[in-house]
């Protein structure tokens, strides 16, 4: 491992928590007394969803779903693998999908199908980033935090090569030229 370069700032850790501010009182108000479940997807969401959970101001529970949709690299594959399921039943409850970004949609449009199976009573997603011009596939998703274009970010829990997820902002990663 090289030198630890910090990537460029896109999205500041200040515009960041004013956006969960925001969307932690909205998600309040919708779901107050419904007891919703918010699944995180692991593990890219886990540092959205630890901010966004401290926002919630109504009763709530939390689980969380490990997929894999990117093998090493910046590439999509297409293929989403369970690596681990929920630990709860989603049956009657509303469940709020966490994720960190929407790219191509495959893996919101997986996740989507596989726990609708389950009969929750309603999944909405929530999302941090959202690459829209790069979307392969039509996924609704119900609260997003900002709308970005076509650039690999990392910070905030997404990684590149499961580096960089520490980073307390959203960044790009621009390697040194040799
Ligand atoms: P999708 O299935 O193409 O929508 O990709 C979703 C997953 O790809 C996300 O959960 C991330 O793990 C990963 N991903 C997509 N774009 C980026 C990026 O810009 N930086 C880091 N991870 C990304």
């Amino acid at each position: 491992m090289g030198e630890f370069r910090l990537p460029r700032v896109l999205i500041s850790e200040e515009q960041i928590a004013q956006r969960i501010d925001e969307i932690g009182a909205q998600i309040s108000e919708d779901y107050r007394g419904k007891n919703p479940l918010f699944v995180g997807i692991l593990r890219g969401a886990f540092m959205f969803l630890a901010d966004l959970a401290r926002r919630i101001t109504t009763p709530c529970a939390f689980d969380f779903i490990a997929v894999s949709s990117y093998g090493a690299g910046t590439q999509t594959s297409g293929i989403v693998r369970i690596l681990k399921d929920l630990n709860e039943p989603i049956l009657n409850r509303h469940v709020i999908l966490v994720e960190d970004i929407v790219d191509t949609g495959l893996t919101l449009d997986y996740l989507n199908r596989f726990l609708l199976c389950r009969s929750p009573a309603s999944l909405e997603t929530c999302v941090l980033l959202d690459k829209r011009v790069c979307r392969k596939i039509e996924v609704r998703t119900r609260y997003t935090a900002f709308t970005i274009g076509d650039e690999f970010v990392v910070g905030y829990g997404l990684d590149l090569d499961q580096q960089f997820r520490n980073i307390p902002y959203v960044g790009i990663y621009e390697p040194e030229k040799k």
